[in-house]
């Protein structure tokens, strides 16, 4: 089989940096699934699909016209990237990411990422629900105030407008409704390894996770 290193946990915990990292250094392929969830987010809004229709939002999601390049990623050949992390969209990912049909939408898309050598994916139920025979699952986390920061100046740092208070809020409700849901809910499983990394450098993080990974 192709080896898997599932890496999961709430948002803004610095698992699409780590796993970016950890796959380079690794040479492995690269799965960002919660760009998947905000793609079919702004894919939906874009065709007036709102994200409380179920199945419309499952039909956008399983028709999806997506690529992803290096630092670039397109929808229907637009380049959408910084579109897609956009506070609004995160919301609008995290209320169609709690639809069962949306998620099974976009599951054989996940899995195709696992090419050999092997893969780095990140998301909420990587480990759970789409890779559940990965050699090495992470839980990845931080405080929640470690965890606002990080977004703040993630949002500043792209000249983008940013409210620590908002962003708090958000964080927190996404979080929640995350771990809620009946369909792969957000939790450490007994199978992943906790990384907290609320005092950690990213440095440090990809250290750990290269340094479990090769023992
Ligand atoms: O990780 P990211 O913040 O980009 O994910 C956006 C949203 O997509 C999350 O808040 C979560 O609700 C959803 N998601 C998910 N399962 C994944 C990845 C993301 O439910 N594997």
């Amino acid at each position: 089989g192709i080896a898997v290193l599932a890496i999961d946990g709430p948002s803004a915990s610095g698992k699409g940096s780590v796993a970016q990292r950890v796959a380079d250094a690794l040479g492995f392929a690269y799965l960002d699934s919660g760009a998947l969830y905000r793609l079919s987010a702004l894919a939906a809004k874009q065709a007036g699909v709102v994200w409380s229709d179920e199945l419309g939002v499952a039909c956008i999601a399983a028709a999806l016209d997506v690529r992803f390049e290096v630092g670039l990623t397109l929808l229907n050949g637009r380049d959408v990237s910084a579109q897609i992390r956009s506070e609004e969209i995160g919301v609008g990912a995290s209320q169609i990411a709690a639809f069962a049909v949306v998620r099974q939408a976009l599951l054989a898309r996940q899995r195709d990422f696992a090419l050999a050598p092997g893969l780095v994916a990140d998301g909420r139920d990587m480990g759970s629900v789409v890779f559940p025979q990965a050699e090495l699952k992470i839980y990845l986390t931080a405080s929640a105030k470690v965890r606002a920061e990080r977004r703040y100046a993630q949002l500043i740092g792209r000249g983008d407008a940013a409210d620590l208070a908002a962003i708090t809020h958000d964080l927190q409700e996404r979080d929640a409704r995350d771990a809620a849901r009946a369909e792969a809910p957000l939790r450490q499983w007994p199978d992943a390894l906790l990384l907290e990394t609320s005092d950690l450098s990213l440095d440090q993080v990809v250290e750990q996770v290269i340094s479990w990974w090769k023992t």
